[in-house]
């Protein structure tokens, strides 16, 4: 990508890169190349290994960075480092030495310059060399030009690539760059000799979760996994599940399709879960956003990571976006003053717009606890296309949530500790002693009283869980029912406000036993 003749005015070219070691990029009247670098030997102690009659080659990136330092500081040099993410040597030997050419005289009066290819940037470029240094995203590819990488790379390589192997590739690459695309490829070859598409999602996630910004994984959940909630599933199949699994026919009637869906109630009630869930029901990529990193120490780049961020989603879609704790900037930002709240207001209105966006092919989830913080613009109608409370469990449900972690209940992918009591005497035993004791309880802390009884029958040598077990953990389990109660009557009165379909808070009243 970077073995172009542009570098007109330099007095030398190298190119570094983990495959070809240290080479010199030439023009010739066919077009630039590379051509091998060759260390004349006896003049200083060479740490190439690759040995060629008119010296040696530089193979290992630390010699390579030693042998170009000499140029870079005596005359008008250029260095490309390209192909090297996956050295164990890079991290700290790259980075020391960028951060010492970026501040060395010699290095900045010859003009000399250093690309470096890479998708991690972090890790490679520290805070300090980062002053100094220019970063300029790729813009993912398109399906066309992955299709003709991923056959050109077939073709050099000389391996069979079915059309329909190859059209895998093409989606499971999706969001990358050319340069990621030729990576994955390359290391999937590197392991099995094929296109494996296993390796390459893996890798693909780990790419992505490097810009720190977004994380791709397999949906881990299905509805089965969920105790309770009924009307909130029925809900979510009816206009969102069956809507997107039968997007042929709701076009017939010009149904739009949902875009975005919120999930409000208080921590532990299920809310990530859920879209978890629904990712795995409609079969599609489930990409984290990981809004904690959106603002950047690097005053002035939250704006451009979060165009990236959108930008990568958009490439990865149709997928479920899910943004956690969305208040975190969905709200102006009036109490930031000075830069950092333009930032801030330009990170919220390059959401909003997204959000807004009718060509969108991302589904955003997004979930909150404090719906009431987020500003007006989100909350209005053709943002989100429903609005969904999560409320503490009912009894039903709790007993419900408390099988899922028992792995009693049927479909569960949850693991079945070893039980002192026939499945109907322990759902009896839950029904009458454990769940009236947990009026309340999140599904989180339910799941968590699982864990301690099984914790204690652990503990005390026992062979399976018992009744005592159970009751142990709950008598122990401290939960503050005065400061919840106010939490409860917060969130019915946020579903007034902001859940408008009346039959499903019709559902839900019925079963959760509350007044909306
Ligand atoms: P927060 O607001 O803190 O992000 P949340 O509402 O998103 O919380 P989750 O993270 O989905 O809650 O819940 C935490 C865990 O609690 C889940 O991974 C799951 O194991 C368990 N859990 C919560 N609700 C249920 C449920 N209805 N059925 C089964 N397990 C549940």
């Amino acid at each position: 990508m970077l073995t172009h003749d542009e570098f007109k005015g330099f007095d030398h070219k190298f190119v570094y890169d983990q495959w070809e070691g240290l080479g010199r990029l030439v023009s010739s009247p066919e077009g630039p190349s590379v051509e091998p670098f060759q260390k004349r030997l006896g003049t200083s102690t060479a740490m190439g290994h690759r040995v060629a009659p008119g010296g040696v080659q530089l193979q290992s990136l630390r010699a390579a960075l030693k042998e170009v330092d000499q140029y870079l500081k005596n005359a008008r040099t250029v260095l490309l480092l390209q192909n090297i993410s996956r050295m164990p040597e890079w991290d700290a030997t790259l980075s020391s030495a960028l951060r010492a050419w970026a501040i060395d005289p010699s290095v900045i009066t010859k003009g000399s310059v250093v690309f470096l290819v890479t998708d991690d940037v972090t890790s490679v470029v520290d805070d300090f060399t980062r002053d100094f240094a220019v970063v300029i995203s790729v813009d993912p590819s398109s399906a066309e030009e992955r299709k003709a990488l991923t056959t050109r790379i077939a073709r050099e390589l000389e391996i069979p690539v079915s059309p329909q192997r190859c059209a895998d590739v093409v989606v499971a690459t999706a969001g990358l760059n050319l340069h990621q695309v030729e990576s994955v490829l390359l290391e999937s070859y590197h392991r099995k000799r094929e296109f494996d598409l296993d390796i390459i999602k893996e890798l693909k996630s780990e790419l992505v979760k490097r810009s720190g910004i977004l994380e791709v994984r397999e949906p881990q959940n299905s509805f089965a996994d969920i105790g309770g909630y009924q009307a909130v599933k029925d809900f979510i199949r009816k206009f969102v599940i069956n809507v997107l699994k039968d997007s042929e026919r709701a076009r017939r009637f010009a149904l739009p399709l949902p875009k975005g869906i919120l999930f409000f109630g208080p921590p532990g009630t299920g809310k990530s879960l859920f879209a978890d869930a629904l990712a795995s029901e409609v079969q599609l990529p489930f990409i984290n956003l990981v809004t904690e990193n959106i603002y950047s120490k690097w005053l002035g780049e939250s704006g451009q990571r979060m165009k990236s961020a959108i930008r990568l989603a958009e490439k990865m879609s149709p997928a479920i976006v899910f943004v956690d704790e969305i208040d975190r900037f969905g709200k102006r930002g009036e109490a930031a003053v000075g830069s950092a709240g333009e930032e801030t207001k330009r990170v919220f209105s390059q959401f909003l717009e997204w959000l807004g966006k009718p060509d969108r092919e991302a589904i955003i989830v997004g979930t909150t606890n404090v719906p009431e913080h987020l500003d007006e613009a989100f909350m209005r109608t053709g943002r989100f296309d429903y609005k969904i409370p999560f409320l503490y469990p009912g009894e039903e449900a709790r007993l419900d949530i408390l099988k899922v972690h028992l792995g009693l209940k049927p479909g569960t992918r949850k693991r079945r500790p070893p039980l002192a009591m026939e499945d109907e005497e322990l759902e009896q035993f839950l029904r009458e002693e454990v769940v009236p004791a947990t009026k309340d309880f999140s599904g989180a802390e339910l799941e968590e009283l699982v864990t301690r009884a099984k914790r204690r029958a652990f503990d005390r040598g026992a062979d399976a869980l018992e009744e005592i077990d159970f009751l142990e953990a709950v008598r122990t389990f401290r939960v503050d029912h005065r400061r919840r109660a106010q939490v409860i009557e917060d969130t019915l009165e946020q579903a007034r406000r902001f859940t408008d379909d009346q039959t499903f808070l019709d559902a839900l009243q019925e079963e959760m036993g509350v007044k909306i």
